[in-house]
């Protein structure tokens, strides 16, 4: 997405460094100090000690050492891994998810699947646009012992390409730790996104996606504190966009002819969409995601709280807040959410792709391949690298 092509505006916030802890996603203060473009010091960045997301939603790491050996050349090695199936699926029915990870850059895709066979489908999706637009060739892909790849399409594949497929040892999926950290660290901010925003949990595929696209944009130790997108694009990526997930916003009609509608869409910030320039929303009335470029956000406000039990993630400054609720009514979602209507995150979350021109083709109950798969083109990829 092109950040200066937003219009956004920012409501009773103030430049905070909890504000900011917030919007990436609950990032640690060391990584906020490597952050020129937030002006963050270190005793500013002591208040997030206080953060009451950061003790509920971070594991402890996994305990093998780091790797900092890393490939000069991007797509040498990619390191996979697929997560799932998990007990809930989303509401477009993944349970899924594949990580893709470029060794040289550590910039990570992923992929919400709804079946386990998907994975080699998009795998293979994933090799060719790399092959085509950047003319390179994978030639070493890093993974666990899961059966998705060891198939006989997946050996297949690998054979035909010349690609040498390592896995890790039985029953020590560690071994595979690029891929195996990357998730834990997806899984991390994932969780801090939902406890913060108190999403129900059949979004859990908005907050993987959303963590994906703002661990890209963060600084790491193992880059020498760059950020996977300047290794990967050679620019250093504006954060200007970025807003707190799950809060309150309104996204501005432009062309409504009649005088008396109302000129905003109350909403629920969900991501950052690829597909179009602008911020992917829920309408809170209709139920339904939807992408915009001009949104007011209340980046203290999350409709999916419950009013009881609301803990400000930090201090409201001013009563606005509260006026403005009360004159525009604005719903709390319930937890049961069960009318969500049925649209694939794939086609319009931070990772993935400009699919929206695609007609998805009807899906048959007992297609193993799912409708996201079956209409995945280069264009599917497309998207996901231009970022
Ligand atoms: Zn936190």
């Amino acid at each position: 997405m092109s950040d200066s092509c937003l219009s956004s505006t920012v409501v009773n916030s103030s430049d905070s460094s909890m504000l900011w802890h917030a919007r990436l996603g609950h990032s640690s203060s060391s990584t906020m100090n490597k952050l020129s473009q937030l002006h963050c010091n270190s005793s500013q960045s002591d208040h997030i000690k206080h953060c009451g997301v950061c003790p509920l939603a971070k594991q402890s790491r996994l305990p093998f050492p780091i790797s900092s050996s890393r490939e000069s050349i991007p797509f040498s090695i990619i390191h996979i891994d697929l997560w799932g199936a998990y007990r809930v699926s989303t509401h477009s029915g993944h349970r899924y998810f594949l990580t893709i990870v470029d060794d040289h850059s550590r910039m990570t895709w992923v992929y919400l699947l709804r079946f386990k066979n998907d994975a080699i489908v998009v795998l293979k999706q994933f090799i060719a646009y790399v092959q085509t637009h950047f003319s390179v060739s994978v030639k070493t892909i890093r993974s666990d012992n899961g059966s998705e790849f060891f198939n006989t399409e997946g050996k297949e594949f690998f054979s035909s390409k010349g690609i040498v497929h390592q896995s890790s040892c039985v029953h020590t999926p560690q071994q595979n730790g690029v891929a195996e950290r990357k998730h834990q660290h997806l899984l991390n901010v994932a969780r801090a996104l939902k406890f913060q925003s108190s999403v129900p949990i059949k979004f859990w595929g908005e907050c993987i996606l959303t963590a994906c696209y703002l661990i890209n944009r963060l600084p790491s130790s193992v880059l020498g504190w760059k950020s996977p997108f300047e290794m990967f694009y050679h620019k250093v990526p504006n954060l200007s966009h970025l807003r707190v997930f799950g809060c309150l916003c309104y996204a501005t009609m432009l062309n409504d002819s009649d005088k008396f509608h109302a000129r905003a869409i109350p909403s629920i910030f969900m991501g950052y969409s690829i597909v179009q320039k602008g911020y992917l929303l829920f309408n809170i009335k209709s139920r339904k995601f939807f992408v915009s470029r001009d949104v007011v956000f209340h980046e203290q406000i999350f409709p999916f709280q419950k009013s009881d039990s609301v803990v400000p993630l930090f201090p409201l400054s001013t009563n606005i807040v509260d006026s403005d609720c009360d004159f525009l009514h604005i719903p709390v979602v319930q937890d049961d959410c069960t009318s969500v209507e049925q649209v694939d995150p794939n086609l319009v979350s931070p990772n993935v792709s400009p699919m929206s021109h695609i007609e998805s083709p009807p899906v048959s109950p007992v297609s193993p391949i799912s409708p996201i798969t079956q209409t995945l083109s280069t264009s599917f990829i497309d998207s996901q690298l231009r970022s």
